[in-house]
């Protein structure tokens, strides 16, 4: 094997975890619990619209979570491990000494991450007897892989997709349906939530947090669903920590070890589940972290770290994360996955305490890179992604002044190949700009 030297993909052997990972006992502060709130709309649902396994994980304190066997062989079936990638090409194209590494999750079926979670969370419901998920959406991908995962289970699905999304992504609406999955523009006319939005404000362009109230409601309403979410939580970055855990392992293999790692940050799921492995590095200082979000969601960078809640609606309890107030309706961008209003109280409580650094990017910014990567590997990133490596590419230039040889590794969330509406619109407005 080629140490170090080689560009390219490594997928690495026996590498896939038997077990998740549970960063909580490990993080540097604890995180502050949830509060039901006082005038809830639904005070307790959560308690019987989530199955319990997932509710349990929330709280547990143990370390090393097993992989039920069933899911581990869906892992497998999906092609984990996915490749890490030596990204030797844009090395060259700054000139720099610094090795770039990405793990490339973009090569999962879904096109996304977010498959690591929807498998073992319709593999719960369906064992706790459920027969039908529900869920929000922003840009869709969480959408399709709980969907693809349900139908695994002979289980229904069900999605609310952010209203701007919906419209800009048609197809992800179509992988829906072709995995047997039904999807609703959010804000809808089917619940109270949804209504009541859209008598507010009749262009609301939607959100996940819209998508988010609307979902609970339609569990509350039918107890056949299970309500579960793509991001934020606990549990749902704990199923993540394949991602980090993969990657660990794949960069000793080759002999390395990463000086700084970045990741975009929506919900923070990705993020969350690629760099928390590495938390005992991180306190030891050995690891630095960097968060890219979008200028249209700025809570790393621009919110307050406070108690708030996820649903402009106020189903969900009330949680303490990086937020910008539940009633901020982020503007419509492409990269859905990242609008919005809060995050997760276990990436909030990693920045608090000074160890996650975040920079915000705005929309023409981040296709630019994306162009780029698009034309010296093949590879289309989503938007959401083009997020992580405009971070990449800033930082390598600044670390590069400093000090040679830095190894920074990025997390790939997905593939951006229904997102090429965004590429049309922004990359076209900004050749006529004359950018490329
Ligand atoms: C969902 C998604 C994100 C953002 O979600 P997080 O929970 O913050 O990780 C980023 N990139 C892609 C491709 C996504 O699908």
């Amino acid at each position: 094997m080629v140490k170090n030297g080689k560009g390219g993909f490594y997928y690495g052997l026996e590498i896939l975890p038997e077990n998740w990972y549970n960063f909580v006992p490990d993080l540097p502060e604890p995180i502050p619990g949830p509060i039901n709130p006082t005038e809830s709309n639904a005070v307790g649902a959560m308690e019987k619209i989530r199955p319990k396994a997932l509710q349990e994980m929330e709280q547990s304190r143990e370390k090393w979570l097993t992989i039920p066997k069933d899911v581990f062989a869906k892992y497998q079936l999906i092609g984990r491990p996915t490749p890490l990638m030596r990204a030797r090409e844009l090395e060259d194209y700054f000139g720099i000494t610094a090795r770039i590494y990405f793990k490339r999750e973009d090569f999962l079926p879904t096109g996304s991450f977010k498959l690591n979670t929807s498998i073992p969370q319709a593999y719960f419901a369906w064992k706790e007897g459920f027969q039908g998920v529900v869920s929000e959406t922003g840009a869709g991908q969480w959408g399709i892989s709980l969907c693809f995962a349900a139908q695994l289970y002979g289980l229904k699905s069900k999605v609310f997709m952010a209203r701007v999304s919906y419209r800009q992504k048609p197809y992800r609406r179509t992988l829906i349906n072709l995995y047997g999955g039904e999807v609703l523009p959010s804000p809808s006319e089917y619940t109270g939530a949804g209504r009541k939005m859209l008598q507010e404000r009749p262009d609301h362009p939607g959100s996940i947090g819209s998508g988010i109230s609307e979902a609970i409601e339609t569990a509350i309403n039918n107890p056949e669903y299970a309500y579960v979410s793509g991001s934020n939580l606990v549990h749902v970055l704990i199923h993540q920590t394949v991602i980090g855990m993969e990657t660990r392992r794949q960069l000793e293999q080759i002999g390395e070890f990463p000086d700084y790692l970045v990741a975009c940050v929506g919900g923070g799921s990705n993020l969350g589940g690629f760099m928390l492995p590495f938390l005992p590095e991180v306190k030891a200082g050995r690891v630095k972290l960097l968060a890219a979000e979008s200028t249209a969601a700025p809570r790393l960078t621009k919110g307050e770290f406070k108690y708030d809640q996820s649903d402009p609606f106020g189903y969900t309890p009330l949680t303490k994360s990086y937020t910008l107030g539940k009633d901020y309706v982020p503007p419509a961008t492409h990269a859905g996955g990242l609008r919005q209003h809060n995050g997760s109280p276990a990436v909030g409580v990693v920045r608090h305490a000074g160890l996650l650094d975040a920079r915000a990017y705005s929309q023409d910014e981040v296709f630019e890179v994306g162009v780029l990567f698009s034309r010296l590997y093949g590879t289309v990133p989503a938007p959401e992604t083009c997020h992580a490596l405009r971070a990449v590419i800033d930082l390598v230039k600044e670390v590069e002044k400093v000090r040679k040889n830095a190894v920074i590794c990025a997390c790939f969330s997905g593939h951006g190949l229904l997102d090429l509406s965004g590429y049309e619109d922004v990359y076209l407005k900004c050749f006529k700009e004359g950018i490329y």
